[in-house]
């Protein structure tokens, strides 16, 4: 017996949490509704393998919290396993973009209401920033995640067949529906490219 790597490790436990197209888009929707968001726009570029794009109006994440928003187990939701009793997000873990960083490349661009213009950030593997530079985004934060299962054929595999790719897309709608009559005061809308068909579909939730 031998033991893995550090970065297989890191890879295989990041698969676990980040398991399908849909996963990211819930994680990214429901890091948007964590963050107060009333508006989320979810674009996908081929079912989501080429590109996926969750973009929010939420309170974005500060500059100095920048840093740490992809390292795994940082959040800012809760402080100590205490705090569960009164939770009130969807996320505590602060597992779901470091595991996305390690399965594809991530930016997230983002502004809160007292920064002056918003910041695009790329990510490495490991959720560390590499490169940031301003943006003519407004208040929020858009995360794009491109090339998902890029170094993961098993993964990839799930999305061989173009049927497979509609049941996910069919998954994705579903799951953004939820969202949308749990929370009628939000907007969600949904845009693909496809290569095999060409479509933009809207979940609306409006009173
Ligand atoms: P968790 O949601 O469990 O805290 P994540 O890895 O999903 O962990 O996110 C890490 C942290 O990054 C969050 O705690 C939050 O502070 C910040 N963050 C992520 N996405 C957004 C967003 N869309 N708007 C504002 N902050 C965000
Ligand atoms: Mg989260």
């Amino acid at each position: 017996m031998h033991q893995l790597s550090a970065h297989t490790v890191r890879l295989l436990s990041s698969a676990q949490v980040v398991a399908s197209v849909l996963n990211v888009v819930k994680e990214l929707t429901e890091n948007a509704l964590d963050a107060d968001a009333t508006a989320i726009d979810v674009k996908l570029e081929n079912f989501g393998l080429e590109r996926i794009e969750v973009r929010d109006n939420g309170i974005g994440i500060r500059a100095e919290d920048a840093p740490v928003m992809g390292v795994r187990h940082f959040t800012s939701k809760i402080s100590s396993h205490e705090d569960l009793e009164t939770l009130q997000t969807y996320g505590f873990r602060g597992e779901a973009l470091g595991s996305i960083c390690a399965v594809a490349e991530v930016t997230v661009t983002t502004k809160t209401k007292d920064d002056d213009v918003s910041v695009q950030y790329s990510l490495d593997s490991s959720g560390n920033i590499v490169s940031q530079k301003p943006s003519h985004l407004g208040q929020g934060t858009t995360v794009s995640v491109q090339r998902l299962f890029r170094n993961l054929p098993v993964r990839r595999q799930l999305y061989s067949s173009s049927k497979k790719c509609r049941e996910e897309l069919r998954r994705i709608q579903e799951v953004l529906t939820a969202f949308a009559i749990v929370k009628p005061e939000l907007r969600i809308l949904i845009f693909g490219r496809f290569n095999s068909f060409s479509s933009n579909h809207s979940v609306h939730s409006r009173p």
